[in-house]
């Protein structure tokens, strides 16, 4: 079923080799908690994981992953965990990722999940509209919840050369971005519309 997903993405435009692979890998069953529910697992579609939140489709994973074009080694923060199944491809990408969670279920059973499948990751219950300055700067910053606008802090925290992938706009439907951050300036390209859930400011949930 990964191999006949992995087939899907490709025809539906995703090239990069390193991403597919990960795709490949990732048993994105294990993110589904409902057991009931796990052959939708590889069907390209988002999923509900709880607190009305949703796993993001393998198509956008994909799309997000490779516009990100993450090296190994490369620190990385994700905003939106969810149900860590992109964390895991960022891992899979050799990655070094920090993800923060606002809705503390979420972190709490998404923290066990990849450390029971052996993903190394750094998880924080937090607001990810801060960023993570403790653990800054960072070569690449993804986010996978849809942002009303640009958080500063998130461009801060990038080094010189790092990229920011984020889907930018209202309820329902947002532009993906990529920003390249320069010496003294910060390029951005757009990159077609999507759907994710909201990015929420300043409302971390116990
Ligand atoms: N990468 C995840 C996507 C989950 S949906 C996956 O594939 O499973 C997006 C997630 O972003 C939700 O879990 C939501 O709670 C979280 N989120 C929204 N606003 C946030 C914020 N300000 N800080 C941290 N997480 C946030």
């Amino acid at each position: 079923m990964r191999r006949k997903l992995v087939e899907e993405l490709k025809r539906k435009g995703i090239t990069d080799a390193r991403v597919l692979n990960a795709i490949g890998k990732v048993p994105r069953h294990q993110f589904i908690d409902d057991s009931a529910f796990e052959r939708f697992a590889y069907v390209d579609q988002a999923f509900p994981i709880g607190c009305e939140q949703t796993i993001s489709q393998p198509y956008t994973v994909a799309f997000q992953s490779e516009l990100l074009n993450v090296k190994p080694g490369e620190k990385v923060l994700e905003i939106g965990t969810g149900s860590g199944y992109q964390t895991a491809i960022l891992c899979e990408l050799g990655a070094k990722v920090y993800s923060i969670e606002r809705h503390r279920p979420l972190y709490l059973i998404t923290k066990k999940r990849l450390a029971d499948m052996r993903y190394r990751a750094h998880l924080v219950h937090g607001d990810g509209y801060k960023g993570l300055p403790v653990h800054a700067p960072f070569d690449k910053v993804i986010v996978t919840c849809g942002a009303p606008d640009v958080p500063q802090a998130l461009i801060d925290q990038l080094v010189e050369g790092g990229t920011l992938v984020i889907p930018v706009g209202g309820d329902g439907r947002q532009f993906m971005y990529s920003l390249l951050r320069t010496a003294t300036d910060v390029v951005k390209t757009e990159h077609g519309a999507f759907s994710f859930v909201p990015m929420v400011e300043n409302k971390v949930r116990g």
